[in-house]
């Protein structure tokens, strides 16, 4: 046998080309799986000739290593046959890598087959040299570098398919798989070449016709080059492309994911707004259809929000509905779904199908919400009024259930709030009624349906009627009178109070000419005047021109505005209210003591009158806390220099108590009901109030 030898720094070169084309292959691979279908062939076909060039070139770079002490050539037919082979194999490797799931007998199947290429790409390399006589293979070593192939191309595998994926490590666990790799391959070549023999005396039958060995280094060279640099090249754009796009695909994700957050809740309370809610109801439906199950819907509204709202103004209302959704989240089970949907309504999805659970929870919520809540400093008090529907006995649609429960709460509401009440038929009538009733309100005024009525007001001092409160009432062509308290809110919610409230002030202000004219020159009109009135910008410009159409002098007219009303926006009211004082008009603090405002702010409204709230004067004989509240209401007054009057005095104990505590007026039943005007100039007129006792 001749002796061989092998060139060191060769062998290190077809080390390092190793590495470098396991090190392309490994890149490649990530790049294929990631990759848009459209491109997955491009990426597909250049990985595999790079990869099957390189580990070619490996192969061969190790033969030049190797040397002969005869003149040795390659056969070029052969040689590119082995290169076709190298390339077909890791064109297999990489598409099994591109895969969405590696199993375990594609991984054998796959390494079989990779391994039987990379073996035959090297034997068939070695037969380029047609050597004669024939190389002479030990039988043991060719069968160990057969199952190296084996099981190269197999870790090969595995680690290349789970490398594929961009983790922020990947390119150190490419690189040191690579290593892995190529060594694997490496050995799996030279012991290959360590179970080749050479009987001395053959010769390379290559060596006069096939490639010259200076074209051998060359060509090697060339090849590794070729390599190398598409494999910097591809590692190059692989790396941008990689961070790019995860960096990419990272703030998509989040993005999307906030904005999907965004539109299924809501801003302030974060809790689930409709949207989510519906989406849960509809599912509890189809569960409960296909399960045979019971669930409940609550619809929640606080009471009187919109009054804290008004006085403390947005911020602490909004910190409000903060607080109490938090009370809420704490009562229900994490498997239910509490949603706000709109200002201070919430809607709640329970899974609990039994009724006397369901009311449990309601009730615990409701005490819950009824606690005073500590807002900044404040302590605010709110209540709730829930209405509940059940599945399947209350509706089996989602717009079925949500109007049921709905009109239950408004059942609540009107039956004294802070409570919850379950559905009942009769209730939905109470919706189309609501509904009628609006349909009529709007064809009111047209049809000359309102009238005013008058309560006569009376001096503390002297006995005598000062004057008038208009009360509006409409006369229904069906269901007669309607008290004002069963259509304002209506016609508030629906902005029909803005030429309702001008036509109260236009007839009463023609009213009150016509009794100045008929003698009656000391007594004043006052008007009451809603919030969403006190908001218009032509309240002033309206009410001008009103008196001047009836020649009144503006000292006539007295406007009542609500504490909450006043309050609310403090220096808009003011504003206003300045500008109705500066023409001469009268301005009167209406259910004075029922709102939160503090007292200081009172100081600085340019008010004639308070008008003590007739809840006070209801039970102030009975209950002293009512009496110390009034007592220091009237004393205030008196500093602030206005005038007191007393609403809803109904006994003549609660006229004494008054007169007692300083009121400067009265007005209630026990000294004349309101009634119709001609009836007023009779009664009161004359000095004989149908109950007065003044
Ligand atoms: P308010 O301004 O506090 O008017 C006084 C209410 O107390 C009137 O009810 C009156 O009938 C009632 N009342 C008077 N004396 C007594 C008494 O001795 N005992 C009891 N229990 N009640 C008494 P009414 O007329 O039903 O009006 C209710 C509310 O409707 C009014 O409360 C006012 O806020 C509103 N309102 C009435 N007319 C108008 C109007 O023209 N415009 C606006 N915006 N609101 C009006
Ligand atoms: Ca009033
Ligand atoms: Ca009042």
């Amino acid at each position: 046998m001749y002796a061989s030898s092998y060139n060191n720094s060769l062998v290190l070169c077809s080390l390092f080309v190793a590495i470098l084309a396991a090190y392309t292959a490994l890149n490649v691979s990530a790049r294929i799986a990631t990759a848009q279908r459209r491109v997955v062939g491009l990426w597909l076909a250049g990985g595999a000739f790079a990869m099957g060039v390189g580990t070619w070139s490996m192969h061969f770079t190790g033969m030049l290593a190797f040397h002969l002490p005869v003149p040795v050539g390659y056969d070029l037919t052969i040689t590119f046959f082995s290169i076709g082979i190298s390339v077909a194999s890791s064109a297999l490797a990489l598409w099994l890598v591109s895969q969405n799931k590696l199993s375990r007998s594609k991984l054998i199947w796959g390494s079989l087959l990779i391994g039987t290429g990379v073996s035959a790409m090297h034997y068939t390399g070695m037969a380029a040299m047609r050597m004669k006589p024939g190389i002479r293979y030990s039988p043991s070593l060719f069968t160990l570098s057969i199952l190296i192939a084996f099981f190269a191309s197999g870790a090969g595998l595995w680690i290349a398919f789970y490398l594929r994926q961009c983790t922020t490590k990947v390119r150190l666990y490419r690189l040191g798989a690579s290593v892995v790799i190529g060594v694997a391959i490496l050995s799996m070549d030279y012991t290959g070449m360590a179970a080749a023999h050479f009987p001395v005396g053959s010769i390379s039958g290559a060596a006069k016709y096939g490639v010259e060995p200076g074209w051998q280094a060359f060509l090697v060279i060339g090849v590794t080059l070729a390599v190398l640099s598409i494999a910097s090249i591809v590692s190059l754009l692989d790396m941008r492309m990689e961070s790019r796009t995860s960096i990419m695909a990272k703030s998509l994700a989040q993005a999307n994911e906030e904005l999907t957050y965004l539109a299924l809740h809501d801003n302030l309370t974060k809790l689930p707004n409709r949207t989510l809610f519906e989406g849960r109801l509809s599912q509890a439906i189809e569960n409960a259809e296909r399960e045979q199950l019971t669930f409940s819907v609550m619809f929640m509204d606080l009471d009187g929000y919109k009054a804290v709202n008004d006085i403390f103004g947005h911020h602490v209302g909004d910190l409000l509905l903060i607080e109490v959704a938090d009370r809420i989240r704490k009562r229900i089970r994490p498997e239910d779904t509490i949603a706000r949907v709109g200002g201070d309504e919430f809607l709640l999805l329970m899974s609990e199908g039994d009724p006397e659970q369901a009311a449990n929870i309601a009730h615990e919520l409701v005490a819950a919400i009824g606690e005073p809540f500590d807002i900044e400093g404040d302590e605010l008090r709110v209540s709730l009024s829930i209405g509940l529907a059940m599945y399947p006995s209350d509706g089996t649609t989602q717009h079925e259930l949500l109007r049921n429960a709905d009109a239950a709460m408004y059942h609540v509401k009107t039956q004294g709030r802070n409570a919850y009440h379950f559905f009942e038929r009769s209730m939905n009538a109470n919706v189309h009624e609501q509904l009628q009733l609006l349909h009529d309100l709007r064809l009111a005024i047209a049809h000359q349906e309102f009238i005013l009525h008058y309560q006569p007001k009376f001096d503390v001092s002297d006995q005598s009627v000062i004057g008038a409160e208009a009360l509006l009432r409409w006369m229904h062509p069906r269901r007669g009178m309607i008290s004002p308290d069963d259509f304002i809110p209506l016609a508030e919610k629906t902005g029909l109070i803005v030429p309702i409230g001008e036509w109260v002030l236009n007839e009463a202000c023609r009213q009150m000419a016509e009794w100045r004219q008929a003698g009656h020159s000391t007594w004043t009109m006052a008007v009451n005047l809603s919030s969403l009135q006190f908001d218009n910008i032509g309240l002033v410009e309206t009410v001008r021109k009103t008196l001047e159409r009836h020649s009144l002098d503006p000292s006539h007219l007295i406007l009542e505005v609500t504490e909450s009303t006043a309050m609310h926006d403090l220096e808009a009211s003011m504003r206003i209210l300045r500008q109705l004082a500066d023409m001469g008009v009268h301005i009167s603090i209406d259910d004075f003591g029922r709102g939160y405002s503090s007292l200081l702010y009172l100081k600085r409204l340019p008010a004639n009158e308070l008008k003590i709230d007739r809840g006070f004067v209801h039970d102030l004989v009975q209950d002293s806390g009512d009496a110390a509240i009034v007592s220091a209401i009237v004393s205030l007054g008196q500093k602030l220099n206005l005038k007191i009057v007393a609403e809803g005095v109904e006994t003549l104990a609660q006229q004494e108590f008054l007169i007692h505590l300083g009121c400067n007026s009265l007005q209630g039943f026990l000294l004349g009901r309101p009634m119709p005007a001609d009836m007023f100039l009779e009664t009161v007129a004359v000095g004989a109030c149908p109950s007065g006792v003044v």
